[in-house]
């Protein structure tokens, strides 16, 4: 087994954690962020491996994908955000979250394979996930009756 300068050095999932373990593993994939990169996102963290990530259009236009986690032959990941639907910041950088969360259901080979075969419970996790570990980021209301942040829409479901 090859593992390579580009592999994740924290847990790998062989399985769709439950819903109480989340916040758990939330606080150890942000601490390897933190302490192993000075990273506080995913995008950092991601560039920081020497994975790739970008905005462009995906397909020939009007593909209804948002994102999607390539993994490289030499080890790694791209990250593409489908840039024809304009997400802001905010909502890149929860895609960005989105999909590193997939990449936890990989081998750390050259390349990459998946541990376990993909599943809708995968993609609620992954969706879970970039809510955690965006949270943070977000400006704290300070009236209780500003609401929650909007929902993206039709989230990555790749
Ligand atoms: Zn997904």
């Amino acid at each position: 087994m090859s593992l390579n300068l580009r592999s994740w050095p924290g847990p790998r999932l062989a399985s769709v954690p439950e819903q109480n373990e989340l916040a758990r593993l939330v606080d150890h994939v942000i601490h390897i962020w933190s302490d192993l990169f000075g990273a506080r996102t995913a995008s950092e963290a991601a560039t920081c491996m020497g994975w790739r990530t970008k905005r462009r259009a995906l397909a020939e236009g009007g593909s209804s994908i948002r994102s999607l986690l390539i993994p490289m032959l030499g080890g790694g990941f791209s990250i593409v955000v489908n840039d024809e639907h304009c997400p802001s910041d905010d909502e890149v950088e929860w895609l960005v979250a989105h999909e590193f969360a997939h990449s936890l259901f990989y081998t750390g080979r050259e390349p990459p394979c998946r541990i376990v075969a993909h599943t809708p419970q995968e993609e609620v996790f992954c969706d879970r996930f970039a809510d955690c570990v965006t949270a943070p980021l977000q400006p704290r209301p300070n009236h209780a009756d500003e609401g929650p942040r909007p929902a993206i829409p039709g989230s990555a479901s790749v």
